[in-house]
């Protein structure tokens, strides 16, 4: 497992985060950066938000790294996905499940589509590279043992930087690629079973 320190508040969106929230009115964690217990952890959350997305989020610096992917993750190696990198969440935000209210930022349903872990893989020169230095460069490829989704998937910037950039999510050519929609053939919560129209 890598060794992680905490990223000074500085180097992370939570801020804009909290900004962006009541939480008196939402049940979405205020959060607070968990460098220490980093577990390596990934979440997939599809959130019917005015605009439906699934939101990728990997634990990195004690926060979870973000990006809304309007389509969805792909295992379909031709298939290039929009994902447009948002603010910073929460660690504990990888367990949210239920709905946002109205008039609130992101107002809507959220569930946990898929979850896991995942190893680094970037690269540079043939050598393996840290996270935190490949998102900076703007190429990372990590590979995910979630429930739904396995194998090594690439994000690669395409524009703009940090929060709103604009990168494609890849699925890479190996033995989980697949001409499967798991976003449709696999609707439900991995933590409750339900679907999105079924949350309260
Ligand atoms: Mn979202």
């Amino acid at each position: 497992m890598l060794e992680q320190k905490p990223m000074a508040d500085s180097d992370n969106h939570l801020n804009i985060y909290r900004e962006k929230r009541n939480f008196n009115r939402t049940n979405e964690p205020a959060g607070i950066p968990q460098g220490k217990l980093f577990k390596g952890i990934f979440v997939i959350q599809k959130h019917a938000a005015s605009a439906l997305h699934y939101d990728f989020r990997f634990e990195l610096g004690g926060v979870l790294k973000s990006w809304a992917v309007p389509k969805g993750p792909s295992v379909n190696p031709e298939v290039k996905r929009l994902a447009v990198m948002t603010e910073d969440h929460p660690v504990e935000y990888s367990e949210f499940e239920g709905t946002i209210p109205d008039g609130e930022y992101g107002a809507g349903k959220v569930i946990v589509w898929d979850n896991g872990t995942y190893t680094n893989k970037s690269v540079k020169n043939g050598k393996s590279l840290e996270l935190n230095k490949a998102l900076k460069k703007g190429h990372i490829t990590i590979e995910l043992n979630g429930k739904k989704l396995k194998g090594e998937y690439t994000l690669i910037r395409t524009g703009g930087i940090e929060v709103k950039s604009r990168w494609l999510m890849i699925k890479k050519k190996d033995s989980y690629a697949a001409l499967d929609e798991p976003t449709i053939e696999h609707p439900q919560s991995i933590v409750s079973g339900l679907t999105i129209e079924q949350i309260k």
